[in-house]
C-alpha cells in the first residue's frame, strides 16, 4: 500500500515538475506565467487519483499550447497585395480596390509613429523622458511649461500628452481641459509628486488617462506609455475595422479572405458561426463543468499557431434566434478593438489579446446581421456573377483549376464557349459559382477516367456540347417562364433567398367561404404581412379594381408561393401578392414573363427593395423579359452595369396601379 501511494506521489511530482520546467522555458507574458504556476502549486497538493487533478493539468497544458507570442510578420506591401487580388479573382474591382483601401489604412495607421507631448518644468525629467520614450521608437516633442505645451497642441497633434501637474500658470488640469475639448482622442498622463496623488486621481475623473508618480521607473513609464498608445490606436483603428462579406455562396467571399492572408503574409483560418446555439461555444466553459472546453475563438487561435491569423467567421447572420446568451455581445467582444484587447474565455480565464487577429465576418444576406454587429463592421456586398462573368471566371480560373486537379495537366482538355455556356445555362441554377466548379470538375474526371480506361491520351480533346450530354446527361435546368402560358390569378414575382436572387410565382384561388385568408408555401412571418396588407388594400379600394362589394362576404382567398420547401421572406414580394389577387378577382390573366417586386403599403405606395441586382440576375436566369421594381430603385439598377441589365425591359413605377395594365392582359 505504502509502495503505491509513494509511486503515484512521484509520478505526480515528476508530471509536475516537467511541467514546471516546460512554463520555465516557454516565453510567456509575466501574468500568463504566475497564472501557470500558481495553478502547477495548488496541484502539487492535490492528490493525482481526482478529477481536479487532471483538470488542473490539462488546463496548464492549454495555455502552454498558446501562441501567446507568436506572429508572423505581416507583409505591408501594398502593390504585391494588390497583385495576389487579382491573380486569384477575375473581376470584383470595386470589392479589390475596397479591400486594399481598408489594408492601406491599417499600414498606415500601424507605421505610424506615435507622437508624444513631454510638458515639465522640471528639465531633469523632461531629458529622462525624452530619452526613455524616443528609445521606445515614438516622435517625441517636449515643453518647458504650460504656455509653450498650448503652443505645441495649436500646431500639431499628439497621441499622448504626458503633463506635470503642478506648473505655473498654465498647470496639468488647464492642459486636460484643452486637449480633451481639441484632441479628444489624445490620453493624457499625469506627472505627479506623492504629494500631489490625490490631484491625479482628481485629474482621472476628469478624463486623464493614467498618472505616474516622482521619482518613476523607467518600466512603469514605459507601460503606461504603450498602454495609451494602444488605446488610442485601436480608437482610431475601431470603426470599420473589420471587413464583412455578403452574397450568396459561391461568390468568391472565401478565396477572397484567402487572398487576403496570404497577401499580407499571415495564415488563414475560418470558423462556421452558423447553428451556434450557446455562448459558451464563442467563449468556452468555466473549467469548473466536467469537460469544460475552451471556445471556438482561442482554439482556432492555438490550431493556427500564431496571434495573428487571418480569421473568417462565417454566417454571423445564422446566428442569433435560438441562441442562449447574447450573440451580439459575445461577439463585439471577440470584433470590437476597444474589447478584444483581452478577450475574456472562460475556461482560459486569462485576458486573451485578439487586437492583432484580422477578422473578416460573412453573411448571405446582410440585413439578417444583427443591427449593433453590423454597424461596427464595413460591409461588401459580393452580388451573383452574370452568364459573361460566369465564362471569364471558367475559363480564367475553373477549368485550368480542375484540368489540374484530375489530373489533366498533360492532356488540357479544351472547353469551347458554347460548351461552358451550356453546363452554365443547362446544368446549374445558381448565383455563384460553386455547382459549375462541381460540374467542370465532374466533366474533367469522366475525362480522365475514359483516358486511363482506353488507355488513349488525346493531347488536344475537344469538350464539345455533345459531350457534356454524354458526360452530366440531359439538361437540369430550363428557363422557366418560357413557354408559360398567361393565367389567372398567378404572377411572377422575384425574391431574395439565402443563396441569391429567385423566382416566385404567386397563386391565388378564391372559393366559397367567409372572409378568410390562407397562406401557404412556407411563408415568412414578414412575408404574410405583405399578403395581408396587399388584401387589406385591395378590399379598401373596391371600385377601382372592379371587384363586387359583397365578395369578401362570402369568399375565401387562399395565396399560396409554391417552388419546394425554400424559406421564403421579405416584404418585397407585397406588390406580386397584390396583382395576383387582382388577376384573381378581376378575371384578367397576368403576363408570366413580367415579374414584379416592391413592398406594398396599405395606401397602394411602392417602396423600395433589397437585393436588386440579385433579382434581376435571377430574372435573367429564368427568361423573364420585363422586370417592374419600385421607382426608388432606379438608383440601384443605374449603378449596374450593361452586361446586368442587357436584353432586359425595366419598369419603374410609385404606385400599385401603374403595375396592374403592364401585368394584366386587357381582354
Ligand atoms: P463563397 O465563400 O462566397 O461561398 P468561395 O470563395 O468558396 O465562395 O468561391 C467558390 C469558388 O469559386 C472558389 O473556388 C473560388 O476560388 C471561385 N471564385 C469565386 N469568384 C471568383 C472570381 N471572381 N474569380 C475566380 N474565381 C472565383
Amino acid at each position: 500500500m505504502s509502495f503505491f501511494r509513494k509511486t503515484e506521489e512521484t509520478l505526480q511530482n515528476s508530471a509536475i515538475d516537467e511541467l514546471r520546467q516546460t512554463v520555465a522555458a516557454a516565453a510567456l507574458p509575466a501574468h500568463v506565467r504566475q497564472v501557470a504556476e500558481k495553478e502547477l502549486a495548488t496541484l502539487s497538493k492535490i492528490a493525482p487519483a481526482t478529477a481536479e487533478y487532471s483538470i488542473g493539468l490539462t488546463y496548464v497544458e492549454y495555455i502552454l499550447s498558446l501562441p501567446w507570442n507568436k506572429k508572423t510578420d505581416d507583409n505591408l506591401d501594398i502593390s504585391k497585395a494588390e497583385n495576389i487580388l487579382n491573380e486569384r479573382h477575375y473581376g470584383l474591382s470595386s470589392i479589390k480596390e475596397r479591400i486594399l483601401e481598408h489594408l492601406a489604412v491599417k499600414i498606415l495607421i500601424r507605421e505610424r509613429k506615435p507622437r508624444i507631448l513631454i510638458v515639465d518644468d522640471e528639465e531633469i525629467a523632461r531629458k529622462n523622458l525624452e530619452h526613455i520614450l524616443k528609445k521606445e521608437n515614438y516622435v517625441v516633442v517636449t515643453a518647458a511649461n504650460g504656455i509653450e505645451a498650448l503652443e505645441k497642441m495649436e500646431t500639431s497633434e499628439f497621441d499622448v500628452i504626458m503633463t506635470d501637474l503642478r506648473m505655473e500658470k498654465v498647470n496639468g488640469m488647464d492642459l486636460l481641459e484643452k486637449a480633451k475639448i481639441r484632441h479628444p482622442d489624445s490620453r493624457v498622463i499625469m506627472i505627479t509628486a506623492y504629494a500631489t496623488v490625490d490631484s491625479a486621481v482628481e485629474a482621472m475623473k476628469k478624463g486623464a488617462f493614467h498618472y505616474i508618480t516622482k521619482p518613476f521607473k523607467l518600466d512603469d513609464v514605459r507601460s503606461v506609455v504603450r498602454e495609451a498608445v494602444d488605446k488610442m490606436l485601436a480608437t482610431i483603428s475601431a470603426k470599420g475595422s473589420v471587413l464583412c462579406f455578403t452574397g450568396p455562396p459561391g461568390t468568391g467571399k472565401t478565396s477572397l479572405g484567402r487572398a487576403i492572408a496570404e497577401a499580407t503574409g499571415r495564415t488563414f483560418s475560418r470558423i462556421s458561426l452558423g447553428g451556434m446555439k450557446d455562448e459558451a461555444e464563442i467563449r468556452g466553459h468555466r473549467r469548473t463543468y466536467a469537460g469544460a472546453m475552451p471556445g471556438r475563438i482561442i482554439e482556432e487561435i492555438r490550431r493556427s499557431k500564431v496571434m495573428n491569423p487571418v480569421m473568417m467567421l462565417d454566417e454571423v447572420d445564422k446566428i442569433g434566434l435560438d441562441f442562449k446568451g447574447d450573440s451580439a455581445s459575445a461577439l463585439l467582444e471577440v470584433l470590437d478593438p476597444e474589447q478584444n484587447r483581452a478577450f475574456m474565455d472562460h475556461y482560459l480565464d486569462i485576458p486573451f489579446d485578439l487586437s492583432n487577429v484580422m477578422f473578416i465576418v460573412t453573411a448571405n444576406i446582410p440585413e439578417n446581421i444583427q443591427e449593433p454587429l453590423r454597424d461596427r463592421m464595413e460591409v461588401i456586398e459580393f452580388a451573383g456573377y452574370t452568364e459573361d462573368e460566369k465564362m471569364k471566371i471558367a475559363q480564367g480560373f475553373l477549368v485550368p483549376r480542375q484540368t489540374r486537379e484530375q489530373g489533366l495537366s498533360d492532356y488540357k482538355p479544351a472547353f469551347t464557349e458554347e460548351t461552358l455556356l451550356k453546363i452554365i445555362q443547362e446544368h446549374t441554377r445558381e448565383a455563384g459559382i460553386r455547382e459549375l466548379e462541381r460540374q467542370i470538375a465532374n466533366v474533367c474526371r469522366k475525362i480522365a477516367a475514359e483516358f486511363v480506361h482506353s488507355r488513349e491520351k488525346a493531347s488536344h480533346f475537344v469538350v464539345t456540347p455533345q459531350a457534356i450530354e454524354k458526360f452530366l446527361g440531359p439538361r437540369k435546368y430550363y428557363f422557366e417562364i418560357t413557354g408559360e402560358e398567361s393565367k389567372i390569378g398567378v404572377t411572377t414575382g422575384l425574391v431574395r433567398t439565402e443563396v441569391g436572387g429567385d423566382i416566385i410565382f404567386v397563386e391565388a384561388a378564391k372559393m366559397k367561404g367567409g372572409k378568410e385568408l390562407i397562406l401557404t408555401g412556407s411563408l415568412g412571418n414578414v412575408m404574410r404581412e405583405s399578403a395581408q396588407a396587399a388584401l387589406s388594400y385591395i378590399r379598401s379600394n373596391v371600385s377601382l379594381f372592379h371587384i363586387p362589394y359583397d365578395f369578401f362576404d362570402n369568399h375565401d382567398l387562399h395565396v399560396h408561393v409554391p417552388a419546394g420547401a425554400i424559406p421564403k421572406d421579405g416584404p418585397s414580394a407585397g406588390a406580386t401578392i397584390a396583382i395576383a389577387l387582382i388577376s384573381l378577382l378581376s378575371e384578367r390573366r397576368t403576363k408570366m414573363d413580367v415579374a414584379i417586386s416592391g413592398e406594398l403599403t396599405l395606401s397602394g405606395t411602392i417602396l423600395p427593395v433589397g437585393g436588386i441586382r440579385e433579382k434581376i440576375l435571377a430574372a435573367r436566369r429564368a427568361g423573364v423579359k420585363t422586370v417592374i421594381l419600385p421607382l426608388k430603385n432606379r438608383i440601384d439598377v443605374d449603378n449596374l452595369g450593361d452586361d446586368v441589365v442587357r436584353g432586359l425591359e425595366i419598369i419603374f413605377i410609385g404606385r400599385l396601379e401603374d403595375a396592374i395594365d403592364r401585368v394584366l392582359l386587357s381582354d
